[in-house]
Formats: structure tokens, sequence, C-alpha cells
């Protein structure tokens, strides 16, 4: 029997799954009941944060417990050297039975495939939703299905089929509900009746936020014939064809949410029905968030709370109250400390984050972060335009510099931008329109979250920083 101080670890993670389309959330547009059974059971956080809001990086993040200019993966072009330390061959060193399954977007090759894992099986880059060709250690096979589908069986076969005397660390990866969201034939007419109610911020004009104006990524302009897999019907004036493409949108995206949910729940039910429950750790979360028509976007990258924000939703009845919630700050570089405590190994000293487990137990210790340093390296990527930025969150404040270069990052253009900065009172302006940066009352905030800016890039060896 797996002891206690050896939990196993079961980590689902989605794509592009924004904490907005999740009812343990409060979601207005939909209800997930699985994921939703992992909060009441265990643990919901409502201030996890991601360092970098783009998908290679970050998983690249929660693997080695660095942050994206110590590990090397800063943008989408780069990948992830395989010699690198990471929290799976550490778990694998004391006697744990590891697998990664689904998506891995960290690249392939001698140097790429996954390390620490007794067994993978990933899709190629980005994967596709039907029929994915999936690459079993060094081997390409076409799987036929729904990937979704298929990454919880692939998952479930190999539960199946471990040695039950030893912990396992399984890490179930899906693609979806990345674009180009692609629903199954199970919830394609999901919604078909309803329309989705559209967010608060639907009709943001971008006003005294140049880089916000500038990136193209909006549900009125941005979104391709392939995304709306319908044409846009003939008579509708702007504001109805803009409401018309988020319908299209925000359902195929809330499909392919209602398909992983569905796929949660046979993954929670397999650990119930093979007394597992008690000694597993199970995870929800996603790489990164997503706008949800939020400021007329689709997409992430920017710093602000949508895309920032991660789910994330723990359950280990060993050490978690159900039902309990926590906001204090957590961050994607924390996971990987928090797994290595979890199992008793020692967290290597580079470790950048900090173990969750005291979080995990009810008690905020008095030292805890209250703040977080962010950065998006990939500036003016080839669609979306996003200008790269750093910048501070604080728990009432949050800062960003968009420093208006590329500065040699890969999969950026070399080409000037403004130099800007933006400054929002959350507690204010929960929904970041206002940006108060020039704003004379605020000058003595601005001061003080720089000297925080400087103090964390300090502190985490960001030395390529302006
Ligand atoms: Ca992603």
């Amino acid at each position: 029997m797996t002891r206690p101080e050896h939990p196993n670890i079961l980590f689902i993670m989605s794509d592009d799954h924004a904490a907005h389309a999740i009812s343990a959330y409060q979601s207005h547009i939909n209800v997930t009941p699985n994921i939703d059974r992992i909060a009441d059971e265990g643990m919901r956080f409502d201030r996890c944060f991601c360092t970098n809001s783009i998908c290679t990086p970050s998983r690249a993040t929660i693997l080695t417990g660095l942050y994206s200019h110590e590990n090397g993966v800063r943008t989408l072009a780069d990948r992830l050297d395989g010699r690198m330390l990471n929290f799976p061959q550490l778990l694998h060193a004391v006697g744990y039975q590891t697998a990664i399954i689904g998506k891995w977007h960290l690249g392939h090759g001698r140097r790429w495939d996954p390390t620490g894992f007794d067994y993978w099986n990933v899709l190629p880059d980005q994967g596709e939703y039907f029929n994915p060709p999936m690459n079993e250690k060094g081997t390409t096979r076409v799987y036929p299905g729904y990937a979704t589908d298929i990454i919880t069986d692939l998952s479930l076969d190999w539960l199946e089929r471990r040695d039950p005397s030893r912990p396992f660390l399984l890490m179930c990866h899906h693609k979806a509900p990345h674009r180009p969201w692609l629903p199954d034939d199970k919830h394609r007419n999901l919604y078909e009746n309803v329309d989705i109610p559209l967010p608060d911020t639907f009709d943001d004009d971008y006003a005294s936020r140049p880089a916000a104006e500038s990136a193209r990524m909006r549900i009125d302009r941005d979104l391709r014939a392939d995304d709306l897999k319908a044409t846009v019907p003939a008579g509708l004036s702007p504001k109805e064809e803009k409401q018309w493409k988020y319908q299209r949108y925000i359902k195929d995206y809330l499909r392919c949410v209602a398909s992983i949910d569905d796929n949660v729940g046979r993954v929670l039910d397999y650990l119930d029905d093979k007394g597992l429950t008690e000694d597993t750790v199970i995870i929800y979360t996603s790489d990164q968030g997503f706008f949800l028509g939020d400021h007329g976007w689709y997409d992430k990258r920017f710093m602000y709370e949508e895309s920032l924000r991660m789910p994330f939703v723990i359950r280990y009845p060993r050490e978690i109250a159900a039902g309990s919630a926590c906001s204090a700050m957590a961050l994607n570089v924390d996971f990987a400390p928090t797994f290595l405590d979890l199992a008793g190994v020692p967290i290597p000293e580079p470790f950048q984050g900090h173990s969750l487990r005291p979080l995990l137990q009810g008690t905020v210790p008095p030292s805890w972060q209250t703040t977080m340093y962010y950065r998006y390296w990939m500036h003016l990527d080839s669609i979306h335009q996003v200008w790269a930025h750093y910048g501070v969150r604080t728990e009432r404040y949050k800062l960003i510099y968009y420093y208006g270069e590329a500065l040699g990052s890969t999969g950026s253009e070399d080409r000037p931008t403004p130099k800007s900065w933006e400054l929002f009172d959350l507690q204010e302006d929960p929904q970041e329109l206002c940006n108060l940066y020039d704003n004379p009352a605020y000058s003595h905030i601005v001061l003080s979250l720089k000297q925080e800016l400087d103090t964390l890039q300090t502190r985490l060896h960001d030395v390529t920083a302006e």
C-alpha cells in the first residue's frame, strides 16, 4: 500500500481554461460539477497566478520550479532542455512511478523529449483535437477519437497497469480548450438555444492603455473563419456581429470545457473505485488563464487578471479540509516545491518557488509572499502583436511596464513599440479599465511598486530586465 508520507500525485492540467469558466470559481457562463467536486472535497486557490501567461513557458516553470528567465523557456519558440533538473526526476529517484500523458509542447528530439518519466505519451507540438497523433516514448501513431477522451483513456490505462506497491506521479495534460475550440459530438449541441452572457468589459475602449489597444486578439476583428466555423450572417450591425462572433467562440470553448469536466469525473470515479482517493493528491489546473470576451478579447499573454489567474483546486483528504478556500498568493513556480514537499523530498536550493503545503494545511506563514513578479517576453508575436512586458502584482495594486523591445527573445519581432506603464488599483477597479499611472494621487504607490519590482527582479535574478 502507498504510505501516507508518499502520496500519489495526479496532476490534471488543461490548456487555456480560465478560472471564470469553472463553477467552483463562480462562473456566470457554465457549470463544471466534476472539477467542482475537487474543490468541494479539497481546497480552491483564489489567487493562483501564472508568472508568464503562455503555454510553453508555464509548462516549463511548473516542471522546473524556475521562472522563465532561469529555465530558458521564455516564449512559445523556446524548448525545455531535458537535462535540466525537474521535479518528476526527483520523485522518480525516491521510487515514484512517473508518467506524462497528453500535451507537452516543450520540444521533441534527443534533448527535448520528456525526462524524469517512466512513461510518456504526448501530443506533438499543439496536438490535434480529433484522431491525434501521439508520441509514445519516441514512436508516433494516430489514436482514433477525441483528444480529451483519449488522454483520459491512456491515463487510466497507465494507472491500471502500474505497480500498486509504489506511489505514482501522473501528469494528465489536456489539449482542450485551446484554440480552435473543436468540441466533440457529445457536446456539439450544448448551449444551442441559449445566449451566453456577455462579460462586463466586452466593449472596452482601451483608453489610456496603448498596449491593449494595439493587441490583435479582438472578438470583433481578429477571429478567423476556422475559429468561427460559420459565415457571418448578412445584415448584422457591427454590434450584432461582435456578439454573434462571441457566441460562436464562447460556446465552442465551453463545449470543450464540458468534455474536460466529464473526463475529470471519470478520473475521480476511478480513484474511488480503486480505493485510492485517501492517498492521492489530485489537482485540476490550467497552464494559464484566458480572456473569455473580457476586454473584447480571446487569448491570454497580458498580465491582466483573466489571463494571469490560474484555476487551482486540490484535494488530499489526509491534509486538506474539505470545502476550504485559500486567498494567499500561489504561483505556478510554487507547484514543483509543493509536490516535492508532499512527497517528503528536499526542495533543491535553485528552485525559486515555495511549497504551498502550509496553505493546504490551513496556515498562512507570516512571511508568505504578498507580491509576485510577472514577465511576458514574446514581443510582437506574429499573430497577437502583444507587447513584451513585466510587472508586479500586490494584493491591491498592479504595475505593468511595456518595455518596448524584443531584447533578442525568440518568436518576437525586433521592432520598437512605445514604452509605457500601467497602474491599476484592483480594489477600486478590479476590471483594470482605469490606468492610474499618470494620476499624481498615486505617485507614492508607483514609487513603492517600482521599488518592489526592482527587489523582485534582483532576488529572482532577472538580470536581462531593462
Ligand atoms: Ca495555454
